[in-house]
């Protein structure tokens, strides 16, 4: 079944008199459970094919659907509730808060979205940074960690809520070959695990390589 369904969309930005076709036309569907890779050299149109899945941004025309709803006619206060509950995010640059421990980073969308004891969140916590791999690392903080484990946090803090869905725009950007292929390997198992939809960005071959499903973008357009 699908759980991302592009109908003809279209993404123009315009910057005074100029306008950009980051993307044209583009139609696609994208199974449930299943391990999809965007493509392409950079200004192709990937972010912004992750964005506008995501509900960060809005297509200039066509419609896109995650699941039963149609996010690109949500309003920004939707658009924020559905990030929070139905989705996950993974980034080039891991984003984690720096002040907050590995084992605290991974805890804190649970605490925005679910009203969960104390216990019940520890129990989940521990156990996906185990899955992860970083367990014996929960007490560091970021700039404690390698490039790697802050990654295995990352990916342990998109998947506490159990997200349908995994967003990540370039995951593996900012690692070495080995770091950069375990990660993605991580992200496939964790596919397997919980049966969520991972879409990644990458422009590394051999990171692509690792994708069940490629999509590659032309200046726009899918070829
Ligand atoms: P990629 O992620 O594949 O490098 P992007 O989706 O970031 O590509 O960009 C696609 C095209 O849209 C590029 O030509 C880029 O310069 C342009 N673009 C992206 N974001 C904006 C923006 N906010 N305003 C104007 N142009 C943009
Ligand atoms: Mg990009």
């Amino acid at each position: 079944m699908a759980l991302v369904q592009i109908d003809n969309i279209s993404k123009i930005y315009q910057t005074g008199v100029v306008q950009v076709k980051a993307l044209q036309d583009v139609s696609l569907s994208i199974d449930e459970a299943s391990f999809v890779s965007f493509v392409g050299p950079s200004g192709s149109g990937k972010t912004t094919m992750l964005n506008l899945i995501g509900c960060l941004d809005k297509p200039t025309k066509g419609k896109i659907f995650v699941g039963r709803e149609q996010v690109d006619a949500f309003d920004r206060r939707q658009s924020a509730m559905f990030r929070g509950s139905a989705l996950g995010f993974i980034f080039q640059s891991f984003n984690l808060f720096p002040v907050l421990t590995a084992y605290e980073n991974v805890e804190y969308p649970l605490m925005m979205i679910k009203n969960e004891s104390t216990s019940k969140r520890k129990e989940k916590v521990l156990k996906i940074l185990d899955s992860v791999g970083i367990l014996n690392q929960k007490d560091k903080f970021p700039d404690q960690l390698s490039g790697g484990q802050k990654q295995r946090a990352a990916v342990a803090r998109a998947l506490i809520t159990h997200p349908k869905l995994v967003l990540a725009d370039e995951p593996t950007a900012n690692l070495d070959k080995k770091s950069a292929i375990n990660i993605i390997r991580l992200m496939r198992t964790m596919r397997d695990e919980f049966k969520t939809t991972f879409i990644f960005s990458t422009h590394d071959p051999e990171v692509m390589k690792e994708a069940e499903v490629i999509y590659t973008l032309e200046d726009g357009r899918l070829v």
